[in-house]
């Protein structure tokens, strides 16, 4: 235990290829792990809205233009780049002795996108399959920091379309493994301690007609994305805005680790106002980097202040 720290713990679910449809499908779990948390159904994906480039800004936080990752990167070489730490290198040089876990269904974000030899614990599958595995290592870990991605529903849209009854039926059979997810962190008796969090990467859109759908673009059923937070410190309500790359902030902010000063050219990964009690950060509109019309107020939240 560390008393400095806001949290003991961060789980991260991404959900490939959600995009808002958290808002419109089935969720139950979702609706009730979040019934006091901060959710936001606009949080702005990377542009392209491809996983590489999203996952990339979460796990770097930094934007597409610096981190310079794509699909057939990520699949293809190892990631390696002294000057851009992934959120597990700056965790574990902070905390040598942290259980660290990064559960990928589609594998390649931890091959490609997570430095090797830190002592990241790993695993892939399908998501169904990766589940228990999952929540084994919760239950025997405790870990720190866990990130954790499911791909089904993106295949979904992929193979069916994206908001079709076929994706909402995964997207609620998903719902079922985060519930899983959260349930092991409360066997596990770390629940209270923990920041969990729910995210997509982007969504999809449909060609007319029907059939398979696709992402890339910058419509709005590919770059708006749910993001939604539940913790003791979380403040319950609506975030005003913010971008999928401001994932590392706030676990950096959770662990009670030091983020890099906002650099236009480099770290633009920011902690999105209204998500925690206790803080009235300065939100900075990075709209001109992402090639975004600027929606996000520079206003800082002054609802609360220290
Ligand atoms: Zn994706």
């Amino acid at each position: 235990m560390d008393a400095n720290r806001p949290y003991q713990h961060v789980i991260v679910v991404g959900v490939d290829g959600a995009g808002q449809y958290f808002r419109d499908a089935d969720t139950p779990c979702f609706d009730r792990i979040f019934e006091r948390g901060a959710v936001t159904y606009r949080a702005l994906a990377s542009r392209p809205t491809i996983s590489a480039e999203c996952w990339g800004s979460m796990l770097l936080g930094v934007g597409p233009e610096v981190h310079g990752l794509t699909n057939e990167i990520v699949s293809s070489r190892p990631y390696e780049n002294a000057n851009l730490p992934s959120l597990f290198r700056r965790v574990r040089e902070a905390m040598p002795d942290a259980a660290l876990g990064s559960f990928c269904d589609w594998d390649p974000i931890t091959f490609g996108i997570v430095e090797r030899n830190l002592g990241v614990t790993h695993a892939t599958a399908p998501d169904t399959e990766l589940t228990p595995v999952i929540c084994d290592y919760i239950r025997k870990e405790k870990p720190t920091f866990l990130f954790i991605q499911f791909d089904s529903v993106d295949g979904a849209g992929h193979g069916h379309g994206y908001a079709t009854p076929a994706y909402m039926r995964r997207l609620h059979e998903v719902d079922a493994l985060v519930g899983d997810v959260h349930k092991a962190a409360e066997d596990a008796g770390i629940i209270d301690g923990t920041l969990f969090i729910v995210i997509a990467d982007h969504g999809g859109t449909n060609p007319p007609g029907g059939g398979g759908g696709s992402h890339g673009g910058w419509t709005d059923e590919e770059k708006y994305v749910t993001f939604a937070a539940a913790g003791k410190t979380v403040r319950r309500g609506e975030i005003p805005g913010m971008n999928v790359r401001d994932l590392a902030a706030v676990v950096l902010y959770a662990l009670g680790l030091e983020a890099p000063a906002f650099d236009e050219k480099g770290w633009t990964s920011q902690l999105p106002p209204g998500i925690f009690e206790g803080t009235s950060p300065l939100y900075r509109d990075i709209s001109h980097l992402t090639g975004a019309e600027p929606r996000v107020s520079k206003t800082p939240h002054t609802s609360e202040t220290l």
